[in-house]
């Protein structure tokens, strides 16, 4: 049964996109690109114009995170996903321990369970909704989870595991969803990797990554045990980091990028800087998740899926319907009226609303997509 419904255009929000990657494209960034048009997109990457655009991301990155002086930037072509393989290749000597809690801390874990020359992974595994940290394990040389697992909207904490360090063991952090929206200090991570498409507000197909001392040592030792003869492990140059900190310590990519997505990203983070950086920021997304959060507690048909309100995301937000209500059919109502991408995630099955609310929306918007859900379930 299709049903039809128009939402009053007082209730709508200015800007529909509430997307958890892809995620709202400020119309800036969209000027910055016509700005572009006949002078950086369409020309080299190896030249100039381009290359200040990289060299912009990074100092801008820099200073978001504020940055310790010997850490460094570095980006290459493939995203978060591909990030996973450079790290299988590049980072991880033997083995690797996990905090798995959704889908995408697992994909990331199932990559080190198939690299040939890694052994089995370590699994520390939570049920979706909750959070699960790796807990010191003996033997290990990483530890990875994801600062906001996007499939469920729960944000773990960002601290070093007790006695890694001194095992010589580094951590690696997803911050796909969470770099630009979720407060962190890098000190506690030895890569902080994104793709630009969620906080950042651009196209997908890059990744980019905060990278401490220990990670660049770290690559560099198993990139040339790599090379000896007889050895296992393969590198091929697109998953090799050295090669990737090379390019992008001349502020380029291995390969062709998106211009684009380039020139949408420098804007966005200079847009974030000029506003007061990873404070303002930040302080902006858990306004417009708490909007959210306190209207699913007081309303008598949603509920916060996140149990636990210390791990609840900032940036990713989750919310349970009750079973009388089809959610799909709230999502299909919402989207006729202009507001887009509120479906959950597909594998997590749930009769749920996922709600991205990173530093390009308004919290206004998210306020009045409140309402219009309210509408749209009120007149079901
Ligand atoms: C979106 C996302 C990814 C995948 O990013 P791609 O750019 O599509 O590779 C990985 N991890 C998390 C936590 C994400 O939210």
């Amino acid at each position: 049964m299709t049903i039809e419904m128009t939402i009053p255009a007082a209730l709508l929000p200015e800007d529909g996109r509430f997307g958890s990657g892809p995620s709202k494209i400020r119309s800036e960034q969209v000027d910055a690109l016509a700005a572009a048009g006949k002078t950086i997109l369409g020309t080299s990457h190896r030249q100039p114009p381009v290359r200040h655009l990289v060299a912009s991301i990074r100092e801008g990155l820099a200073a978001f995170f504020s940055m310790p002086d010997d850490y460094e930037i570095a980006l290459g072509n493939g995203g978060a996903s591909a990030f996973w393989e450079v790290a299988c290749a590049s980072l991880i000597n033997r083995r690797a321990a996990y905090g798995v809690y959704g889908s995408f801390s697992k994909k990331f874990a199932q990559s080190a369970a198939k690299a040939p020359f890694l052994e089995p992974p370590v699994i520390y595994e939570g049920e979706p909704g909750t959070c699960r940290l790796p807990e010191y394990t003996e033997g290990v040389d990483a530890y990875c989870w994801a600062h906001d697992e996007t499939s469920t909207g729960v944000e773990a904490p960002i601290r070093r595991v007790p006695g890694s360090v001194d095992q010589g063991a580094l951590t690696l952090i997803d911050a796909t969803s969470a770099a630009g929206a979720l407060k962190v200090d890098v000190r506690e991570t030895d890569a902080y990797y994104f793709s630009p498409q969620k906080a950042f507000g651009a196209d997908g197909g890059l990744w980019v990554a905060v990278l401490s001392p220990a990670a660049v040592e770290r690559a560099e030792r198993v990139e040339q045990s790599a090379s000896l003869a007889g050895a296992r492990r393969w590198v091929p140059p697109f998953l090799s980091l050295t090669t990737a900190l090379a390019n992008s310590r001349k502020d380029q990519t291995l390969n062709t990028p998106a211009v684009a997505t380039l020139v949408m990203m420098e804007n966005q983070v200079r847009w974030l800087n000029d506003n007061g950086g990873m404070a303002w920021a930040t302080a902006r997304c858990a306004k417009s998740a708490s909007l959210l959060y306190s209207w699913a507690e007081r309303s008598d048909y949603a509920t916060p899926f996140v149990k636990d309100p210390a791990i609840r995301s900032h940036s990713v937000v989750t919310v349970d319907l009750n079973d009388e209500i089809n959610a799909s059919q709230v999502v299909a109502l919402l989207r006729d009226n202009g507001i887009y991408d509120t479906f959950a995630y597909r594998k997590l099955g749930r009769n749920q609303l996922r709600v991205g609310v990173f530093p390009s929306v308004e919290p206004s918007d998210v306020a009045a997509l409140t309402q219009c859900i309210d509408y749209v379930v009120e007149h079901l």
